[in-house]
């Protein structure tokens, strides 16, 4: 059985520390307004330049009917079918916008429609959108088609239209199961309802069905995370991500409302991710990248076997397509050597896109020494590995390494850096040695661990 490495009260000191979770780099901090509607115009046109390329896309729907107190994503919480109708509307004119500047650059390998909860949307809603965007885009062959599901407002027949129209996997929202738990943090599901809606999923063909847990909630005690975990791995996922708990109160209002005494710190939150760590691996569970397991057999644990894992804003992917396209408010492209992110709340969102413009409300433009930095620190955060043999400089990155400062958590050998089992706990750690804005930035991030 794999066994956890040792870490002691010294190194956690040293290492849950804040650091980015660097699903872009550069952060979102170092991003400006100075990129708006005029650098992505120029950024679609650049990637309009190979139109035989694949695209990936992300579609956002906001819309929640409660706001869950652990959240930390842009919903909007209503009731209201026709908000969702005129989202929909809304999306589809930006879709055209977009679509006019990238010419013929249509095809699409991967789609991802996230949230919020995107089963908000009924049958009818679900149909209209996938039509905008089939009206518009080409969706290859092998494409790899996901939705985010919420098992509680997610009813047989929504995941009957969704595989019927060519949606092939599935990422359920599950946190944690044990009931004390789920009051502390607003979202009641029972493990019923959870393996219905897996069995279902199974039955209708979906493949690569990730469940979504969080370690670090409030009242979670080694002995509930064991019995969540005990009954998550009786419904074997193909996938699981196991993310922490990100606490942050002063940015996310809605847990200002989190009983904070409930809430494990530090150590206790190792714990239950250690718990976690060794149930998973113990149960022949592959961990892919920072957060995630795969079993064996699925693609995303033998690409990383083969070194090839590769990751964007949507998750961890094999797919080839490396540039974004999103859709929806707060949405972020990652097209044409830009990130672009649009505005966050709907109204803004909607009055941009039916002025008739690109809905861009910051971003940054990459520069080459970003996107050689992004290359490294997606290779360290996939692959726990990174070769800079044939890539010049980063002496002083190399020798941090393999000093004090970082001792254990890599071991390097000439300019090849392989993370050891330490290092790939604290691979935020190791990725922050090749971040160049970091020194510059205050702003705060979560915590490590
Ligand atoms: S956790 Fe999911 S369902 Fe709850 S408010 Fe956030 S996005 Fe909505």
């Amino acid at each position: 059985m794999p066994t956890f490495p040792p870490v002691s009260e010294e190194v956690l000191r040293r290492y849950d520390v804040p650091a980015p979770r660097y699903t872009s780099y550069p952060t979102v901090p170092a991003w400006t307004e100075a990129v708006g509607p005029a650098a992505l115009a120029a950024a679609l046109h650049r990637a309009s330049q190979t139109p035989a390329a694949p695209l990936s896309t992300y579609v956002h729907i906001p819309f929640c009917r409660e706001r869950c107190t652990f959240c930390g994503c842009n919903v909007v919480v209503t009731r209201s079918r026709d908000k969702a109708d005129r989202y929909i509307e809304t999306l589809t004119r930006e879709m055209d916008t977009v679509a006019r500047h990238l010419g013929d650059r249509r095809s699409l390998s991967q789609i991802h429609w996230g949230g919020g909860t995107p089963t908000f949307l009924d049958e009818r809603q679900i149909e209209t959108l996938w039509t905008a965007i089939t009206d518009r885009f080409r969706v290859l062959p092998n494409a790899e088609v996901a939705i985010e599901i919420d098992p509680v407002v997610t009813s047989r027949s929504q995941l009957e239209v969704l595989r019927q129209l060519g949606f092939n996997r599935i990422s359920v929202g599950v946190q944690d199961l044990d009931p004390v738990v789920q009051k502390a943090i607003d979202r009641v599901q029972s493990v019923e309802e959870t393996r219905a809606a897996l069995d279902h999923a199974r039955a209708l063909g979906f493949k690569g069905i990730n469940f979504d847990l969080i370690y670090g909630l409030p009242h979670q005690t080694p002995k509930t995370w064991q019995r969540t975990l005990e009954q998550v791995l009786e419904m074997r996922p193909d996938r699981l991500a196991v993310y922490s708990f990100a606490f942050v109160p002063e940015v996310r209002p809605n847990q200002k409302r989190l009983a904070v005494a409930g809430i494990p710190r530090a150590y206790e939150k190792l714990e239950l991710f250690r718990l976690a760590w060794e149930a998973l691996t113990g149960a022949g569970y592959q961990q892919i990248g920072m957060d995630h397991f795969a079993v064996p057999e699925d693609e995303l644990a033998q690409a990383q076997s083969k070194r090839a894992l590769g990751r964007n804003f949507q998750g961890y992917t094999v797919q080839a397509a490396t540039e974004v396209v999103a859709f929806g408010a707060s949405a972020i492209s990652d097209i044409g050597g830009i990130y672009a992110q649009s505005p966050h709340g709907l109204p803004r969102y909607e009055e941009a896109v039916n002025r008739g413009e690109l809905a861009v409300e910051r971003g940054i433009q990459l520069t080459a020494d970003d996107l050689q930095r992004r290359a490294i620190i997606s290779q360290l955060m996939c692959n726990f590995w990174v070769d800079l043999r044939g890539v010049p400089g980063y002496e002083r990155e190399l020798s941090r390494l393999a000093g004090p400062e970082l001792e254990g958590l890599a071991r390097v050998r000439g300019r090849e850096i392989e993370l050891t089992p330490l290092g790939r706990i604290f691979v935020r750690n190791v990725a922050t040695v090749f971040d160049a804005y970091l020194e510059r930035q205050e702003q705060s991030f979560s915590r490590t661990v």
